[in-house]
Parts: structure tokens; sequence; C-alpha cells
């Protein structure tokens, strides 16, 4: 927040949370469940709102998945989104089934009549439309050699759609131009945010297996997180999608981009570490990520864990708890002050017991 100068985009509400505008950024995953398969569907968006999913999409493929839309709707809290492909009908019905947002590409759904019916009752409902551009699905950008043309090509592409809306007076519109290539994603939008000023749907399309996805993601997020761009992201992992939204907390965490949630500050480990410090911090993490879940963090809380008392104290020092290890103990500091010894064993027990106590 403090380092970021964000854009300033048109603000959208998609069924009742805002992106845009200068709103926090706002984490969206996606379903990769049959959506035809309404009750598992359901599960894994309970299972992607407990780790604070704020936005979920589904493809809806067929006129018979647009049918679960209403039975999803009713079982989840977050905003729910209709990935759609080429048939107005099934835009036309996600509509009625209650949707808080569609994502489809006015130029690929047929005649003009067509569009126009989609928008009408889009405006009816209040539903805005996401126009997702992908390189891997368009002919245009495949036709360039170099990566700038290919960017500009990608950029014009969105620009169709976008116009197609306007000339319809429709302007609740979100904006997204995916590539697997960081740089053809960055300069297109780049290019998109020199021309139109709707919110930014940020991701790097197909990054990969949860590893790799996660640094390619950070890598391209986070630069286009510096230019300004991005109100609302969604990491794209070959993995369980609740991974996407872990990730994407993290990333807008280490950004300072989002101030809730609970930091964790450890350190590499080296010869001076006398505790299974990766042992432990792993154990840590997944006690926060339940933590995170159970309870409402409205400030943000810093929690080192350190390996020995070369960077451990200033470290701990520095945050709201923290541990510097030595052998076989630990100190243990409370905003800045020693307030014990802990052993290497009930050093997640004390911090999860020292967190519980601070958010009750
Ligand atoms: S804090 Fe200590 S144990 Fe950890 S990396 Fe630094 S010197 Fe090594």
């Amino acid at each position: 927040m403090k380092f970021y100068k964000r854009n300033q985009t048109k603000k959208v509400n998609i069924g009742g949370t805002v992106i845009g505008g200068g709103s926090p950024i706002v984490i969206q995953s996606m379903a990769n469940t049959d959506t035809k398969d309404w009750k598992t569907t359901v599960k894994q968006l309970k299972q992607l709102e407990e780790v604070g999913c704020e936005i979920v999409r589904v493809s809806v493929p067929d006129i018979e998945a647009v049918q679960s839309l209403s039975k999803i709707k009713k079982h989840i809290k977050i905003p729910l989104v209709a990935d759609i492909h080429f048939d107005y009908r099934i835009a036309l019905e996600a509509i009625k089934q209650g949707v808080d947002k569609l994502r489809v590409n006015p130029g690929n759904i047929g005649s003009k009549e067509k569009v126009i019916a989609v928008v009408k009752e889009a405006k009816k409902a209040h539903i805005p439309i996401r126009i997702g551009v992908n390189a891997g699905s368009l002919k245009e950008v495949h036709g360039f050699a170099d990566n700038i043309s290919k960017s500009k090509a990608l950029a014009n592409a969105a620009m169709e759609h976008v116009k197609i809306l306007e000339n319809l007076d429709f302007g609740d519109i979100v904006v997204s131009l995916k590539a697997s290539n960081i740089d053809i994603t960055v300069q297109s939008y780049k290019i998109f945010a020199s021309k139109r000023n709707y919110p930014l749907h940020l991701g790097i399309t197909e990054a990969g297996s949860l590893f790799n996805g996660t640094v390619k993601s950070c890598t391209g997020l986070g630069i286009m997180l510096n230019y300004g761009i991005g109100d609302t992201l969604r990491v794209s992992l070959t993995a369980n999608p609740i991974e996407e939204v872990k990730v994407a907390y993290s990333l807008l965490q280490a950004l300072h981009l989002r101030s809730t949630g609970i930091e964790i500050i450890s350190c590499p480990t080296c010869a001076r570490c006398k505790v299974d410090l990766i042992k432990i911090v792993n154990e840590f993490e997944k006690k926060v990520v339940l933590i995170k879940a159970l309870k409402k963090v409205k400030k943000p809380i810093k929690v080192a864990l350190m390996g020995c008392v070369v960077n451990g104290p200033g470290e701990a020092k520095d945050a709201d708890f923290g541990i510097a290890g030595g052998k076989d103990t630990g100190v243990l500091f409370k905003n800045g002050q020693i307030i014990g010894n802990v052993r290497p064993d009930q050093w997640v027990p004390k911090l999860v017991s020292m967190l519980k106590n601070y958010l009750s």
C-alpha cells in the first residue's frame, strides 16, 4: 500500500464485492470440478471460501451445467462467476440462475442480436461482464513472431470486445489479457491500461505446476502490480485451486498490498541452527492456515521463527511474536521484549496459543 501507486480504475460491483477504484485487490480462483456435479462443486467452493477466496468462477460448458448454477449459488457466500464460451443461450440462462458475473467475450457469441440479448439481461440484473482474452486461443496473436506485436494483437483483441459492449452502452466491464508468456502478458496489460480504465483481472495463464507456476505467476503478477496494474487476480496453477488462493495471499502480503493476515518470517537455516527449523516452520504454517480460516485477522501480525541468535533476536524483536533459536531452546519475544524460553518441541504450540489469545 505504501510503495505501489495503483492505477485509478472504475469501480465494478460483483455481487457485493467491489473491485477497482482503489479497493483492495480481490483474490479469485476457479473450481476444477464438473459443474454438472453441483454437490462436489459446492464442496470445493466451500473449501476455497475457507482459505479466503473472494470470488469464484466455474466453467459452464453446456446447457446441462448451467442448471447447477442456482443450486451452487444457494450454498456459497462468495460471488459466483460463470465462465461461458460461444453460446449466448448459456449466458442468458446463467443470468437467470442468479450468477454475479459473466466471463464471456461478446465477439465470440454470434450475431449482434445475440450480444444485445445478453447485454440487455446483464444490465437488468446488474451483472458485470469480464472480457477475458487468452493468447493461446487467439490466431491473431500467433501470426506474429515478436512479443511486442503479439502483445499489441492481444490488447487489440480485448479492445474489440470492449467496444462491442461500449457501443451498447454497457460499462460494467472487467478485462483480462492472459498469456503464458510473462513479457507478452505484461505488455498487453500495459497497452490496455493506457487506453481504458476498466478494472483489470490479472493472471499468467497456464503457468504450470504448484512450484513452477507459483514462481512464474508471482514474477509476472509482481511486475504488473509494480506498474500499478491490477484490481483482482487469479494465480493459475496445475494444482488444487486452494493452493492458488494461498499463493495469491502470500504474494499480496509480500508486496504489502493486502494488509490482513499473519506474516511468517523465518530464516533459511545454516550451521548455526541447532533446532529443526524447517519442520517447525512447516508445522506452524499449517496451523496458521487453520487459524486464518477460523478467525478474521483484522490487522497484520508478524511472527518470526529464527534459527539462532545471530539474526534471530533482531527479527524476533521486530515481530509481534518471535522465537530466536539456541541449543535445545528458543528465546521468546513478544512486542520486542523477551518473555521467556521455549523448548523446540513447544515452539509451535506456544506461538499458536499466543496467536489465538491475541485474536480472541
Ligand atoms: S538466523 Fe542464524 S541460523 Fe538462521 S540463517 Fe541466520 S545465522 Fe543461520
